[in-house]
């Protein structure tokens, strides 16, 4: 027997309809290339996302055809994120730090027809454009407007959307391989962000009073989901445009009254060593904390900013192919009651599945594996906002298994809580005697030595024992640490043979074009290099 409800399709001119209705006076604030700020509202950047719809049907671009963006966090972008879909459309997402190379490839397998690119950006564009198959280029700060002004909101018709079209695409940013695209749904999208809703943070809450400021770049994975995530909610938004230093944060923070911000751990750790500095210059009191994902949040960091500015993080992990968020570490249940040190041992973790995640862990057999936070196996992930498959790229199926679950290459145990710690990703894990020793619990031990400011560690060849440990380290200004020191430090933590034979002291730990540590530099920088 079927059950007798709507067929109510899920698709994204709802969040639009929504927030023109109820939140229409709330804020969007964006920090410009000068500094100074625009300020308008959700009412107006969804008049101006209609009107780009209906533009960007004028252009003659078909239902489906993909719309890139080339663009810093701000109010246009987020007009892109609404008026693409809503038209019919799918909105495009190019990694602005991408080698244009990178780009050509990624802009013509996706087939993109058009790109809204900011002035600045455009440049880079022009580096790439003539390799792909893009017809119209739109310069954010003047043709965009033109384009606008020329279109009537009102005209907007919505289209009959069905909730499996395509809403947007993203690709992964190929620290595995070439760039490969995912492709959200409008169905996948809309329930991503009531996911996220509904548990990020599941204690803290995010709701129409918050201010929240995304630092995680638009063209990272959805921005995480925050503009629709606002949209939906009404809360106000704070985009940074291309100020991302911690001074430039900070001072947005202070001023726009944030509640709530996300972003990779290598931006909380530059914020956190300003706050540090300088604590009476910034006033945080209205902010409760923030989403620190992307790779591992290093444990001393979540520690520092509760310890000594009363903020909390919610560690997230997730992956381009989960929409992303997938999982959250926070305090639930008696881990609320819980002493302060194993509160952190906690949000170190990877945490508990949002609503309708689905997680399991598996060794290379399929057998499962227990919740006894120390078998290490894959980890693998189902749910309605975890893609299916990758863009036209038939011969990477074996990511999937027989059964339907992604496998996400991810290297993790599952705490007796069902806390998810990852281990390692796959690749990264460091094979030494037949045993794997966890990179990323090396590298946060690391970290919570005061001299270090931050930590990679690698898997360098070895004779004898397959791969042995290097650890590659940037102290802090003005501190110093022999490699005796940090490994007596680490010493107490893990087995002996757990240990770095090496450590290599470096100005900067080469990173990702969205902010994590680029293992494969490091590892091209020290393999072959006697100790
Ligand atoms: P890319 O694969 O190009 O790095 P993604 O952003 O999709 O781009 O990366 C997803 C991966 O990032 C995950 O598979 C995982 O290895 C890592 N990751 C994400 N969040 C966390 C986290 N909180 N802790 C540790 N690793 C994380």
């Amino acid at each position: 027997m079927n059950g007798l409800m709507m067929d109510f399709q899920l698709t994204l001119p709802t969040l639009v309809r929504r927030a023109e209705a109820y939140y229409g006076e709330k804020e969007i604030v964006t920090r410009l290339p000068d500094k100074s700020f625009h300020r308008y509202t959700h009412g107006e950047a969804c008049r101006r996302a209609r009107a780009l719809a209906v533009a960007l049907q004028g252009l003659g671009l078909e239902r489906g055809d993909r719309v890139a963006t080339l663009c810093w966090n701000h109010h246009q972008h987020h007009e892109a994120y609404l008026g693409i879909p809503c038209g019919g459309f799918v909105l495009h997402t190019l990694n602005i730090r991408l080698h244009p190379s990178d780009l050509a490839y990624i802009a013509t397998h996706a087939g993109d027809r058009a790109v809204i690119v900011d002035r600045s950006l455009k440049p880079l564009l022009d580096q790439f454009v003539a390799k792909t198959k893009i017809e119209h280029v739109i310069v954010v700060e003047d043709d965009y407007e033109e384009l606008l002004a020329g279109a009537d909101p009102d005209a907007w018709r919505e289209p009959d959307l069905d909730e499996d079209e395509a809403a947007a695409m993203c690709y992964t940013s190929g620290t595995t391989g070439m760039p490969k695209g995912v492709l959200y749904s409008h169905r996948s999208t809309m329930l991503h962000t009531l996911g996220v809703a509904a548990g990020n943070p599941m204690g803290l809450g995010i709701s129409e009073s918050d201010s929240i400021l995304p630092v995680v770049p638009m063209f990272h994975a959805n921005a995480w989901g925050y503009p629709y995530l606002a949209t939906m909610l009404g809360a106000k938004l704070v985009y940074p445009g291309q100020h991302l230093d911690p001074e430039s944060l900070l001072e947005d923070f202070v001023q726009e009254q944030v509640t709530w911000t996300a972003g990779v751990p290598t931006i909380w750790l530059g914020i956190l060593a300003m706050l540090d500095a300088e604590p009476a210059r910034w006033d945080l009191s209205h902010m409760k904390g923030m989403l620190v994902g992307g790779s591992a949040a290093p444990r001393a960091m979540i520690a520092g900013f509760k310890q000594r500015h009363g903020l909390d993080v919610v560690h997230g992990w997730g992956m381009t192919e989960t929409s992303p968020v997938a999982s959250t570490a926070q305090l639930v249940g008696d881990l609320k009651d819980a002493d302060e040190e194993t509160q952190f041992d906690f949000v170190a973790m990877q945490g508990l599945p949002l609503p309708l995640v689905e997680l399991r862990n598996r060794d290379a057999d399929g057998n499962l594996l227990p919740w006894d936070g120390e078998s290490m196996g894959e980890l693998e992930v189902r749910g309605p906002w975890v893609a299916a498959g990758y863009y036209d790229t038939p011969e990477q199926a074996d990511r999937w298994t027989e059964d339907g679950w992604f496998k996400t290459g991810d290297v993790v145990s599952i705490h007796p809580k069902g806390f998810v710690q990852i281990k390692d990703r796959s690749k990264d894990v460091i094979k030494s005697g037949g045993e794997w020793i966890s990179s990323v619990e090396l590298e946060n031990a690391l970290m919570a030595h005061p001299a270090v400011a931050e930590a990679a560690v690698i898997a360098v060849a070895d004779a004898k024992w397959d791969e042995r440990p290097l650890a590659a380290v940037v102290l802090r200004e003005g501190q110093t640490a022999t490699a005796d020191e940090l490994r007596a430090f680490l010493a107490p933590s893990f087995a002996k043979w757990w240990l770095p034979d090496r450590f290599e002291f470096v100005t900067e730990i080469p990173k990702t074009s969205v902010g994590k540590f680029k293992k494969t530099e490091l590892r091209e920088l020290f393999s072959g290099v006697p100790a």
